[in-house]
Formats: C-alpha cells, structure tokens, sequence
C-alpha cells in the first residue's frame, strides 16, 4: 500500500487506520530547516511520510495549500504570553487548526487519484464535532471529481460553526445535522465505510468513498509540519538552544493533533512531554492515569465541544504502537471497546505511553485561564485552548517541569465569541445577545480585527437544512448521491 493509495482509501479494508510501516527521520538537522519558510518546512516533513509523491507534486499541493488563503505569511505563528509559547494554528479559511491538514488534503487527494487511475468520483463522508465539517467542505468545495457530505451533531456545536457549515457554498457540498452526538455520528460514519454492500452499489454508480477524518492518514502528515516549524521558529528566534527540548500542549478530542506531535517526536524533533488536555469529557485523562479506557459514561455538552468526544479514534495508532506494532492485539483492543465499552491497557504498553501527560480542566477551570491571560497579557484565547492553558498550569504545579513549552492553539477566540466573553467579562456580558453583537464587543474589548470567515457569514444565506437520526445516514448517502 502506498501513501497515495493510503490517502485515497481513508480507512484499511478491516476497519483499521493506516500507519507507516516505519518512522522516518528528518533528513536535514533542525538548525538547517530553522530559517525555512512554512511551505518549505512542510515539504521537508511531508516527504518522508508521502514517499511515492514526487517533489513536484508535493510541492505543487503546499503551494495551491498554504497561500494568501491564510491571513499571515507565517500561516502559523507563535505568540508568547505567560511565558508559554501559544501555536496560533487558525489563521485559515475556518479559523481552525483543521484548516491545516485540510486545506492540503484535497490536493494530496486529488493527485492521489490520477496517480492511481481512479475513475470515479471520490466521496468524502465526515463526521465533525464542529470544525473538521466546515474546513474539509472549504477544501472540497467545487474541487473536481469528488463531493463531500458531512455530518454534525445538532445541538453540539457553536452558533457561529453552524452558521459556518449551513451557509457552505460549492454544489458538491452537502450537510446533515444528526439527532445525537458526535460519537453517534462518527460511529454512522465508520459504519457505512464498513458496508461491503453499499461499497459495491456505490461503485456500480460511479462512486468510491474517502474520509477527511482525522482517521485518514492524510491529515495526520500536515499536522506534523506545525510541531516542527514551531520548534524551527524557536530556534531561529534564539528561544531554545540547538537540540534542546520542548514539551507540547494539545487540547485534545479525537487525539489526531497530539499523535501528530508524537509523530513529530518520533522523526527526531526533541519533544520532551505530551500533555494531552482534556475537557470535562475527560476520557484520556482518565486512561493515562489508570489504563482503562472506559468510554461508558455520561457524554458532557462542555463549552469547547470539538473536544465532546469520547471515543478518540486516533488513540488506536497510539496503541498499535505501544503493543509492539501487533496489530491483532490493536484489533482486539478496539473490537472489546466496540462491544464492551472499555479496554485495559498492560503495563508495557503504559511503560511505551510515559512520555504522555493527561490531565482536564473544568469550564471554569478553562473560563479563569482564559480571563487570567487576557487581564494579564492581553492575550486571547479561545476556549478549546483555554483547556489547555488551565491543564498546562496544573501540569506545572504537579511536576515542577519548566521545560519551553508549545501551546497548540487551536482556534479563533471568534469562533466561540459568547463562550470567550462569558470567560473574561461573566455570563452577564452576553446574555440576551447575538452571536454576532458578542463578536463585535469582543474586537473591541481585544483590539483583535474580526476575521473575515466571521464576518461572511454575518449575511450569508443558509444552503443546507438537512437533518436525520444516526440510522438513517447511510438512506441520507443514497439519496444524495441519487443511488
Ligand atoms: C478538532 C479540535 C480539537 C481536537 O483535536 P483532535 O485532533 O481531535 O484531538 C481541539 N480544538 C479545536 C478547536 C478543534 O477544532
């Protein structure tokens, strides 16, 4: 199997994820990559895992990726506050760090295909706690050969990222809110990427389905690029020492942004601790501090509802690895979660995952960093990196580490502008208030120009008001694609 090939496919033939067959290293030594641009940076990483792109073609998807799309030529910058170094990963089209992975994977997708002769038209089915579904339909939109349909829980997302997926423009595009979480809807997915039959039928039609997940290989690659740059940006800056070694911080849901930071760590990037934080749906937390994975519990609403998951897909790549690369065992493992609702991991395999720190913060825990950053640094942030402000504090309390540390950032302070506001003024500041009233009231507390992916959708007419329960996904497929 080749990475293109990989890429197209989304999930393995059984139901598994891909993984390299072996991690490569950086070729070239970090002082060298340290003045290199984002684009430059990217190739250097991404050719080691994408091995039968060649050079022109990867270079060619960097470029048509991460252009003026991106509101700074850094495309992602660091902001140091609270002597941390806060990765601001939201400077594209959906103000989220998605925006990363999946402004290229249409490209790498697309080039996939025609290197593989592929003659139908590829089908993205997503499942989004919020942010994935907006940003891959922005990168699919109108994009040739494929469609994307994309699936949301509907009471489990901001006002704002609603308003973002409904208005989605492009004819290709298509959005269903799912009566129930994004577990049920992440599981309908994977359900139908299952369906042998369907698979047939489909093909029969002219179709072929792919996952803009962050279980597609696709979109793990790209987010290793920002760890690495970070590091870079430190280095030049005179931050760090040549080789010394930073810890990073991730607010963590699916656990596709922080494996992307191992991954990092396993190409040579000197990464010390992965602090793996939390919300209320505190699942991992739980996991790294006993080993069971347990995800028969009460799903939480919390105010940072891209981490509302408890069934972390990627965690499943961490695991094949801490078994030794057996991957029956990885099975075994993921077919009792699946059945049982839990699994126990051994000691060995706990010994493997001690470079990982979890931790949680409450909404509250999570409302006092952000307040806490703002009334001291002028800092804003938004409430997913909130959780990881407030989990890196207790980190530090804990261990006493005061190893350089990389905030993931992971999205716009707009994009949960009544959430933000609420954390720095109080609930009073944003009740009987417009999502929009609070976003203006936001740019003038913070000085922070509102960013155009808000200010579009200010007007913007909706296009899609499709709903269905978690059964009948698969019929809404169908019917879409007229089969
Ligand atoms: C998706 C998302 C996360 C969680 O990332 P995972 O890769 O799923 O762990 C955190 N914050 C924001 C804003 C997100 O959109």
């Amino acid at each position: 199997m080749t990475a293109s090939q990989a890429i197209l496919q989304g999930l393995a033939q059984d139901g598994g994820l891909f993984m390299p067959t072996e991690f490569p290293r950086l070729d070239k030594p970090l002082k060298e990559l340290a003045p290199l641009s984002y684009q430059e940076t990217a190739y250097e990483v991404m050719k080691l895992f994408l091995t039968d792109y060649t050079e022109e073609e990867l270079k060619s998807c960097i470029a048509k990726a991460y252009d003026s799309k991106f509101d700074t030529e850094e495309i992602a910058p660091l902001a140091k506050a609270d002597g941390a170094y806060f990765l601001e990963l939201y400077h594209g089209n959906t103000i989220a760090f998605k925006d990363m992975a999946l402004s290229i994977l249409p490209h790498l997708m697309t080039v996939a295909a025609k290197k593989n002769h592929v003659d139908k038209e590829i089908v993205i089915l997503t499942a989004t706690s919020g942010d994935t579904g907006k940003a891959a339909m922005a990168g699919f939109a109108d994009v040739p050969g494929t469609r994307i349909i994309v699936f949301y829980p509907k009471d489990g997302v901001s006002r704002i990222q609603e308003l973002q997926m409904r208005t989605q423009k492009g004819d290709n595009t298509c959005v269903a809110a799912i009566e129930g979480n994004f577990d049920d809807a992440q599981t309908g997915v994977k359900k139908i990427f299952g369906d042998k039959e369907l698979e047939k039928e489909l093909a029969r039609a002219g179709f072929q389905l792919s996952s803009a997940n962050s279980i597609n290989i696709g979109r793990l690659v790209p987010q290793i690029v920002y760890y690495v740059y970070a590091y870079c940006k430190l280095l030049a800056g005179g931050e760090i020492k040549d080789g010394e070694a930073i810890n990073v911080v991730v607010p963590t849901g699916n656990f596709g942004n922080i494996l992307a930071a191992y991954f990092a760590k396993r190409i040579d990037l000197p990464v010390k601790t992965l602090v793996c934080a939390s919300n209320e749906n505190k699942v991992l937390y739980d996991f790294f501090s006993t080993g069971t994975y347990d995800r028969r519990r009460e799903f939480i609403l919390t105010n940072s509802p891209s981490m509302d998951i408890l069934i972390s897909s990627n965690l499943e790549r961490l695991i094949y690895l801490s078994t030794g690369c057996d991957a029956q065992a990885d099975k075994e493992l993921m077919r009792e979660l699946a059945e049982q609702g839990s699994y126990r991991a051994t000691d060995s395999m706990r010994a493997f995952m001690s470079d990982f720190w979890g931790g949680f913060a409450s909404q509250e825990e999570s409302g006092a960093a952000i307040r806490k950053l703002f009334e001291d640094c002028g800092y804003l942030i938004d409430t997913h990196t909130g959780v990881a402000a407030a989990v890196y504090g207790k980190y530090k309390k804990e261990t006493g580490d005061r190893t350089a540390a990389v905030i993931a950032s992971t999205a716009s302070p707009y994009k949960f502008a009544p959430s933000v506001m609420a954390a720095v003024k109080g609930e009073a500041a944003v009740q009987d208030k417009d999502a929009f009233a609070v976003v203006d009231a936001l740019s003038e507390m913070s000085g922070v120009p509102v960013p155009q992916a808000v200010n579009e959708i200010r007007t913007a007419p909706i296009r899609h008001s499709r709903e269905c329960a978690p059964e009948e996904m698969e019929n809404l497929v169908k019917n879409v694609l007229g089969v």
